[in-house]
């Protein structure tokens, strides 16, 4: 059997180097800034940056406290925390000229209170600068932690993600210091905290699960009230990470969604190139609709 699957044709695509990317990619340095979009060199980067005037945000540092074995983030001893970030995103959300930006961070285990005030800083620095750009925050569990999403809520974010990764079965395997169970009753608290604040939550296929599995997902989701779900291909960012068990068709990924939108999601984003914030802009109303 062959270690290493081949990567089917729909997934080949070319990152876009234009002169405003390179531009783009210029002022994240000179901010000192981490996008998720260049960490992970998201295939979609182009579309999003240029046309749909969309970024995803990684802040409190570029080191992670954990090491998720799908995640191609660094990991170690966190940087100090750094408290000028939030007005430095703030401005680059301005100078981009995003509708719609993603926040997202490491996971700051070494914190009490897992980064979260920094975090609540900076959606408030990015709404006070930028009035028109809506706001969805891709937090960590922060330990489960309930005083830290108080901190992080009362920053009124558009939309809250938070992402189980993958199936129950793999939870282990897959994520670091994680549980599946605790994911869901972040999301589940959230609710109770905003109600009206559309919740998110994305997994990642390819990585062995099965569909009834994944359907499953699906429910749990649910059940936790969570209103949009995206669903994207698992791809392997270096060979000291989990394999690719399996390329999904898009036909598959178009069947997956229509499942998720009978069941009651009010969105959900399937395909083997999505991400968890790919298309998010379109989803701040849908999601409220509920
Ligand atoms: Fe960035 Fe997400 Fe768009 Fe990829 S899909 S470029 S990570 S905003
Ligand atoms: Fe990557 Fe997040 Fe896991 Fe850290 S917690 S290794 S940033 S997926």
């Amino acid at each position: 059997q062959e270690k290493y699957l081949r990567k089917p044709e729909w997934l080949k695509t070319r990152i876009n180097t234009n002169k405003s990317y390179r531009s783009l990619k210029k002022l994240m340095r000179e901010n000192r800034l981490n996008t998720v979009c260049e960490e992970a060199r998201c295939p979609n980067i182009h579309e999003c940056w240029s046309e749909r005037k969309t970024a995803t945000f990684m802040i409190l540092g570029d080191t992670c406290t954990r090491g998720c074995r799908f995640c191609a983030i660094k990991t170690g001893m966190p940087n100090e925390l750094d408290w000028g970030e939030p007005k430095r995103v703030a401005d680059s959300v301005g100078i981009m000229g995003l509708k719609h930006v993603v926040i997202t961070s490491v996971a700051r285990d070494d914190l009490d209170d897992g980064g979260a005030q920094v975090f609540a800083n900076t959606v408030r620095a990015v709404r006070a600068q930028n009035p028109g750009c809506t706001i969805e925050i891709l937090p960590s569990d922060m330990k489960g932690d309930y005083d830290s999403l108080h901190t992080l809520m009362d920053s009124k974010p558009d939309i809250f993600n938070h992402n189980i990764e993958t199936v129950r079965r793999l939870t282990k395997r897959v994520r670091a210091r994680a549980m599946y169970d605790r994911s869901l009753t972040l999301l589940q608290r959230v609710k109770e905290i905003a109600p009206k604040t559309p919740t998110k939550s994305s997994i990642m296929v390819g990585l062995g699960e099965e569909k009834d599995e994944i359907i499953q997902a699906m429910d749990d989701l649910l059940a936790h009230d969570v209103n949009i779900m995206t669903i994207g291909q698992y791809l392997q960012p270096t060979k000291k990470h989990l394999n690719v068990e399996r390329y999904y068709h898009p036909d598959e990924f178009e069947e997956l969604k229509e499942i998720a939108l009978k069941k009651g999601f009010s969105h959900c984003e399937a395909g083997p190139l999505v991400r968890s914030s790919y298309h998010a802009d379109e989803q701040v109303t849908k999601g409220a609709a509920q």
